[in-house]
């Protein structure tokens, strides 16, 4: 079975390096040369473009960071042709970014007058799930065309939900991330209340993960330097999930709910918090360093 992977990024590069591993013939491609570079060494073909991966792929996985990408990797922009009249009929394309619902739909609706396959298949479990093979995937689409992906989805990830139709694992995934962002924040804002208090922040997480404040930031990604050295605060908040990354899934949320006109005042402030964080010039580190900001300087 031959896959192109396309976008090998934080998440991308451990995924298809997965289905390598696996033992399918994957065919990887990313914009960013030093990406694909980093996956060679690690014995993954690269193609040399888009176009040249999907070439004999039965199925195609995309990876990549926002609404915009994915539509113009499928339907084109003004620089580019779209890749879906490449795709012979009765292909599948499994996109696990995190995208607008609607942007979802408008590619399946494409694929699907072509007689190509689509599942929004946005996951989560972070960069540490995306190397262990271990994440979660939130599925929209056909039944029948997940039965299809569930094999390959399965060298990936360790829990597989079928949402509902194309868009649904997409608006699961931004109520999971507006959650996140929200415990991410919070969480921040008790340990540094403790620590000003002299606290250890090391015994005061441990506490609160075992108290009813427990939470998968205190589990696996404590936002606080020294505590854990998993996490990506021990390497100076990189390699995990970008604070901007974060602030489109917290607009996604927002548009999302000003559409149904749903109270969510906590996200709100959330969205708000990351924007104010990634002004300030931290856009490219990872979300949990919304903590040095309510941290004394
Ligand atoms: P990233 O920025 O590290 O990687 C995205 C990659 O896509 C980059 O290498 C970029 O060069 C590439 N790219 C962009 N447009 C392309 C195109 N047209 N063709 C080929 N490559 C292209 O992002 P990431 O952290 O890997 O996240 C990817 C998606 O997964 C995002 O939607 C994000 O919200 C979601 N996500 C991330 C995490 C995380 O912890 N990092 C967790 C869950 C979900």
């Amino acid at each position: 079975m031959k896959i192109a992977f396309i976008g090998l990024g934080n998440m991308g590069s451990p995924m298809a390096l997965n289905l390598h591993q696996a033992g399918y013939s994957v065919q990887a491609f990313d914009l960013s040369r030093p990406a694909c570079d980093r996956l060679a060494a690690a014995g993954v073909p690269i193609a040399a473009d888009a176009a040249a991966s999907v070439q004999g792929a039965q199925i195609v996985i995309s990876m990549l960071p926002a609404s915009r990408h994915v539509e113009a990797l499928f339907l084109g922009d003004g620089t580019r042709a779209g890749l879906l009249p490449l795709l012979a009929a009765g292909t599948l394309v499994i996109d696990c970014s995190t995208i607008a619902a609607a942007a979802a739909r408008k590619v399946a609706d494409a694929a699907h007058a072509r007689g190509v396959l689509f599942i929004d298949a946005p996951v989560s479990g972070g960069t540490g799930g995306a190397v262990a093979g271990s994440l979660t995937f939130m599925v929209g689409g056909d039944a029948a065309a997940l039965e299809r992906a569930r094999p390959v989805l399965e060298k990936m990830g360790a829990n597989i939900f079928h949402a509902g139709g194309v868009g649904a694992g997409q608006t699961a995934k931004i109520c999971n991330n507006m959650l996140l962002g929200i415990l991410m924040a919070g969480t921040s804002e008790a340990i540094v209340l403790g620590v000003a208090n002299g606290l250890d922040p090391k015994v005061l997480s441990e506490i609160m993960r075992r108290s009813s404040g427990g939470n998968w930031a205190l589990e696996k990604y404590n936002p606080m330097p020294g505590v854990m050295q998993t996490a990506p605060a021990a390497k100076g908040y990189t390699g995990g999930f970008g604070t901007d990354l974060m602030l489109k899934d917290l607009g996604l949320a927002q548009e999302s709910a000003t559409a149904v006109q749903a109270a969510t005042p906590l996200g709100g402030l959330a969205r708000s918090l990351y924007a104010a964080h990634s002004l300030a010039g931290n856009g490219a580190l990872d979300f949990s360093s919304i903590i040095c900001m309510l941290q004394k300087r």
